[in-house]
């Protein structure tokens, strides 16, 4: 199967997933979105009020802070995979809870396997906390390794790792926002020296 294939196998499955007790509440799955070819994979953590109804990742505010740092970069959101760590919404938009990221995280990891991305960025501490989980590699607090590459073996895959806060985060905290922005610009400096995006003539 291509990767498309692949990644649309998955949709299938987890736009009527009653895996968990989220699924009872939820108006829409939230797959994920982007390329099955992307080289990043951007991580959330669940989606939100806007997401569930659209049934897209990062439509609310906090993905048009996402989409303000991927322009920025330049990166396209068509070009990338965005995703999260539970594709149903928490009631309220409580944190998801252990039992629910271990019914959904089987998903997530197919489509990382599927894309075989070069890069996994994790937004926030529950994405970072079950990255390095998968990886093997100990988290301490997202405080401590944001903004931080870390090689790592991610189911059979060499990937590099980069944690930042959750947009959301960012913008009840201007603190948090420009730890977001300048981790971006590592990010950005990052893909440049490995020739994954064009350095800009200036
Ligand atoms: N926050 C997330 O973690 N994911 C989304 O898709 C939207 C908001
Ligand atoms: Fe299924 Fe994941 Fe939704 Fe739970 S959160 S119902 S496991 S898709």
């Amino acid at each position: 199967m291509s990767k498309r294939e692949l990644l649309d196998a998955i949709t299938a499955e987890v736009i009527i997933c009653p895996k968990c007790p989220l699924c009872k509440s939820r108006k829409n799955a939230v797959p994920g979105d982007g390329s099955p070819n992307a080289r990043i994979m951007f991580i959330g953590e669940a989606p939100g009020y806007h997401e569930n109804i659209e049934g897209k990742p990062f439509v609310g505010d906090a993905g048009k802070f996402l989409d303000a740092l991927l322009t920025e970069v330049p990166l396209s959101r068509k070009k990338v995979f965005i995703t999260n760590i539970v594709k149903c919404r928490p009631p309220r938009n409580r944190m998801p809870r252990p039992l629910e990221i271990r019914a959904c995280t089987p998903y997530l990891d197919r489509q990382i396997s599927a894309i075989q991305p070069k890069f996994i960025v994790s937004l926030g501490s529950i994405s970072a906390s079950h990255i390095s989980s998968r990886a093997g590699v100990p988290f301490d607090s997202i405080t401590k390794v944001h903004g931080k590459f870390r090689e790592a073996s991610v189911l059979g895959l060499n990937v590099t790792l980069f944690p930042t806060f959750h947009p959301a985060a960012a913008l009840h905290n201007p603190k948090y926002k420009q730890h977001i922005v300048n981790d971006f610009k590592r990010l950005k400096q990052k893909l440049q020296k490995e020739r994954m995006i064009k350095r800009q003539s200036s």
